[in-house]
């Protein structure tokens, strides 16, 4: 059991206050600091605390692998630790995504691969041969787009709109108000020649400002989170598709403690907000616009699911110990939150005792300031830190040392 250093990444649509403030550290950053990995990226392994001073988590699992991971998980996994959690903070709108499934994500690799597309070329989709799941649990609120709205509710504020350039494109989804007409709207605005957006997108921005004003002066406010969205993505991104595929997505907003699980082919964008998140180890990301990266459109309409998702937030599940579990069928990872108490005689006060697994844990705390004890060890985990705790060591127990305290606790999902 060590604190682990997070690898910090600087990324433009990052926080220049939230990640440090989290940690209780000096803020505003020079830069943005946008994502803090705990995990054993190659490409940015977190630092184990030592008496030796800081040590890379990746070569402490390559040197031992059955004693960090524990031998079920090295089997499954191919010695490697099959999860990535983070903390991330973003300031401004990240890119409109989809991640590919296991299947997808395997064949895309070996044909990229067998046309010599260089691993690190920025044309790269598959930088390996894994599916990419993800939850995301705010911290903050916090905005994301996810999945496609039920088409009922889309041709609603198409009409909310009223735009002539949209009506084609409203008939589309009225005359399959299903997955195949998604498919088909989709399809047309992301193969749009740059002429034909530069009309439409004008268009819809102008209406969506009448639209707000409207809603300004009657109460009817529906679809207004929805039109601010897309009025933000045009002044980032002018003339970019994805403003477009704005419209089809359901913009939610969590509060702090809800989730939104990102499985395979799910269209997503964060939007704003600071969160825990949980991947699968993999890179494999197909865009679809609202950035200067690659986008591979072909590719991309390959692994997106259409099939409309009409309620995206994740239903949370409270066990008997009064944990609270975010169930996935991602086997990649599992992630539990801890709420501990302290001070009065109550039994919510008493430690927190995670049971006995061979496999490794990381403890990140949110709130508060607890006491991990394992055996003969104990270690004081604050705010905005991590704990790696490897599959040979004691099972942990948790104490809160303020009043209350919030942990989570990041393991693997399932070795079978
Ligand atoms: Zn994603």
């Amino acid at each position: 059991m060590n604190l682990l250093d997070g690898a910090a990444r600087s990324y433009a649509w990052g926080s220049r206050t939230a990640l440090a403030e989290l940690r209780g550290l000096a803020s505003p950053t020079r830069h943005p600091e946008a994502e803090l990995w705990f995990g054993a990226h190659p490409g940015d392994p977190a630092q184990l605390v030592t008496e030796a001073g800081p040590t890379s988590l990746l070569e402490v699992i390559d040197r031992d692998p059955a004693g960090q991971l524990g031998q079920a998980v090295a089997e499954r996994f191919g010695s490697r630790l099959p999860f990535l959690v983070k903390f991330l903070a973003a300031e401004e709108p990240l890119s409109l995504q989809a991640h590919p499934s296991l299947d997808q994500a395997q064949e895309g690799f070996r044909r990229e691969n067998a046309a010599g597309v260089p691993i690190d070329a920025p044309v790269r989709n598959y930088r390996d041969a894994s599916h990419k799941p993800e939850l995301v649990v705010a911290l903050t609120e916090f905005d994301a787009l996810a999945g496609f709205r039920v088409p009922r509710e889309t041709i609603e504020l198409f009409a909310l709109l009223g735009a002539e350039e949209l009506a084609p494109y409203q008939r589309m989804l009225e005359d399959q108000p299903d997955a195949t007409g998604l498919r088909t709207l989709f399809t047309s605005w992301i193969t749009l020649p740059q002429r034909a957006l530069d009309a439409v997108l004008p268009a819809v921005l102008d209406a969506c400002v009448r639209a707000l004003e409207r809603a300004e002066t009657t109460s009817d406010r529906r679809f207004v989170p929805e039109l601010r969205t897309v009025l933000e993505l045009g002044e980032y991104y002018p003339g970019d598709a994805g403003v477009l595929a704005a419209l089809l997505l359901n913009r939610v907003t969590l509060r702090p403690g809800e989730a939104l699980y990102l499985d395979a082919g799910n269209l997503h964008a964060y939007l704003r907000g600071t969160a825990v998140e949980i991947m699968a180890n993999s890179d494999n990301v197909l865009r679809g616009g609202l950035t200067p990266k690659h986008v591979d459109v072909p590719e991309l309409l390959r692994v997106l699911d259409f099939e409309p998702l009409p309620s995206p937030i994740l239903e949370a599940r409270t066990l008997p110990d009064g944990s609270v579990r975010y169930p996935t069928p991602a086997p990649e990872f599992a992630l539990t939150r801890v709420d501990l108490r302290s001070g009065s005689a109550d039994a919510a006060s008493a430690p927190y005792a995670l049971d006995r697994v061979d496999r490794p844990r990381i403890l990140l705390c949110v709130h508060g300031h607890v006491q991990v004890r394992a055996g003969e060890r104990a270690l004081p985990l604050d705010r905005g830190h991590a704990l790696w705790v490897a599959a040979s060591d004691p099972a942990p127990e948790l104490c809160s040392a303020t009043d209350d305290a919030t942990v989570f606790v990041a393991e693997v999902g399932s070795v079978d």
